[in-house]
């Protein structure tokens, strides 16, 4: 017998759609220099449908790739629906790539059409000659700078007055391809995720669930994290389907910036990596901001240290909501709520049980597998590599031959090494790579990490793996001071914090102190470029 409901598409355009009806007034704010600038949500959907008959006249056609290479505003926002919901794929690209990976996913995704931030000009200026697919560049302001060398190039305002407020938009398909990103920090070159206009419905539904972000009509939402990084976690989708005011950081994303919008907008919740967060509340230390409003601070692309968690809820009420996931993933994976009976447990396991990756939200099944492809115990204490599947996670990699080998009996490969504990609560113990292998024992890198992390001089740490003839690894903690200790810090305070909570075995062999940890072009600690500056490094014996 089969159900008998409705085949309802699950595509983004009723989402617009109840946007514009329910919402006209609720705003979206974009900090431009100095300034802000407001759009409702009536102008934002009219000129949705403008830049869809501008897109129109530049030929784009159904499942034509088009590209963006702009920080977090309105217009960004603008295409993030324009382009779906006429049917055309939008791919959002990261501006912090190099040129060399820039140019190869321009080439390989096909891009014909690029909206710039005008800001961003002379790096696709310097790029234009090689972008060979790219037939149009739009610039994302009021007018074409006159000493532009790109061609042919319009002004997105120019195009927008140009073309009319009535778009017939299309039935699509929910399989039909909406947006598509790449993936960062992969060695070799970036692969191609293409999301469906159903994985963004069901979604935007997911982040919106109370027992994962609880996004909702009330919220005032600031997504820091870039609209390039995984369409900025799925966010811009589930806040304008649920009607929510966005503001929108620009280019400034400096703490002092943050702190000033989340005040002056009186932001609910707000999203990004911890290093963001490390240096908010460093600020907040130093510096008073009536951050009253906000409610939560969504973190995720790395892990949380739960002296940032701690620090954040004891010294300014706010919670993070500590998430994992991934581009392949869309990327909600797990969050990490504490379980009703969890929350009489005395203060400092629950800060623990929070520092946790998370539970499953509903619509993604996890599993672990170990070594010898068994799945591991739900002990909290087994290893294994993580593998997930659900409606939005990929199933395979656009155009690339290195699909096969991510995926084993239709679940996708993470790639995280994790444990899961008796409660379901996932821990990422390392990604694969960034575990130390030390004698027959793994050491967990991002333990050491965020224990350093923890002691009150310390900015930021990284742990490499150095190779070793005894022991094949051992870890090496490159630790920058925060800026008033720089003088002062010793390893030996680091070492005595440390003793406290590991074994011998699983100290660093030793400290360096450094300026800056390198990052990702998504804000992420860059070990790769550690591991080759340290390559050679002699470890004192032990
Ligand atoms: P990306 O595709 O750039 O979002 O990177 C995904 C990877 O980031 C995951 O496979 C994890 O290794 C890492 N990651 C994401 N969220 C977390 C988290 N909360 N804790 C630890 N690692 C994380």
């Amino acid at each position: 017998m089969q159900g008998q409901m409705m085949d309802y598409q699950l595509t983004l355009t009723p989402l617009l759609e109840r946007a514009r009806r329910l919402f006209p007034k609720k705003e979206i704010v974009t900090k431009s220099g100095p300034g802000l600038e407001r759009f409702t949500y009536e102008q934002m959907t009219e000129r949705v449908a403008r830049l869809a008959n501008a897109l129109d006249k530049l030929g784009v056609k159904r499942g034509d790739r088009v590209a963006t290479f702009a920080w977090n505003n309105a217009r960004h926002l603008e295409l993030y629906f324009a382009v779906p919901c006429m049917g055309a794929v939008l791919h959002p690209l990261n501006l912090r790539l190099p040129a060399d990976q820039l140019t190869y996913i321009i080439a390989h995704a096909n891009d014909e059409i690029l909206f710039i931030d005008p800001s961003l000009l002379p790096v696709v200026e310097k790029l234009a000659p090689l972008l060979k697919s790219v037939r149009h560049f739009v610039v994302m302001g009021d007018k074409v700078p006159e000493a532009t060398t790109l061609s042919p190039v319009h002004a997105y305002e120019d195009l927008l007055s140009a073309s009319s407020s009535n778009y017939p938009w299309p039935n699509l398909n929910e399989n039909d391809a909406a947006a598509m990103c790449y993936t960062s920090g992969t060695t070799g070159n970036p692969k191609g995720v293409v999301y469906s206009h159903r994985s963004i419905y069901l979604h935007s539904l997911g982040l919106s669930m109370t027992d994962s972000f609880g996004l909702s009509e009330r919220d005032v939402f600031m997504p820091v994290v870039p609209m390039f990084h995984v369409l900025a976690w799925g966010t811009p989708f589930a806040t304008v389907m649920l009607g929510s005011k966005l503001v929108f950081p620009g280019p400034h994303l400096q703490p002092r910036d943050l702190a000033e919008l989340i005040q002056a907008e009186k932001v609910t919740l707000t999203a990004g990596v911890p290093t963001l967060w490390l240096g908010l509340l460093s600020l907040l230390d130093k510096e008073y901001y009536d951050l009253t409003t906000l409610r939560g601070m969504i973190v995720g692309g790395a892990a949380a240290p739960q002296f940032m968690i701690e620090g954040f809820k004891q010294k300014h009420n706010v919670e993070v909501i500590h998430a994992w996931g991934m581009t392949e993933m869309s990327p909600l994976g797990t969050v990490s709520h504490l379980k009703s009976y969890q929350r009489d447990l005395p203060e400092a396991e629950r800060f623990a049980i929070r520092a946790k990756q998370g539970m499953p939200v509903p619509g993604v099944e996890v599993r672990a597998i170990d070594e010898s492809g068994k799945e591991i115990p739900w002990d909290g204490k087994a290893f294994g590599e993580l593998q997930v599947r659900g409606p939005w996670i990929v199933s395979s990699y656009y155009n690339d031959e290195r699909s096969a080998e991510c995926f084993m009996d239709g679940w996708f490969r993470t790639g995280d090494v994790v444990t899961i504990d008796t409660e379901g609560f996932v821990q990422i113990v390392d990604r694969t790579k960034d575990l130390v292998k030390s004698g027959g024992e793994w050491i967990s890198s991002q333990d050491l990490e965020n224990a350093i992390m923890g002691h009150p001089k310390v900015l930021e740490a990284a742990v490499i793996a150095i190779p070793h003839p005894k022991w094949q690894e051992r870890p090496l903690a490159c630790v920058v001071p925060k800026p008033d200790y720089k003088e002062t810090i010793t390893k030996a305070e680091i070492f005595e914090h440390l003793r406290e909570r590991f074994s011998k075995m699983y100290l660093p062999d030793d400290i360096v102190f450094i300026e800056a940890v390198p990052k990702t072009s998504v804000g992420k600690f860059d070990k790769k470029v550690l591991r080759v500056q340290y390559k050679d490094y002699q470890l004192p014996e032990m």
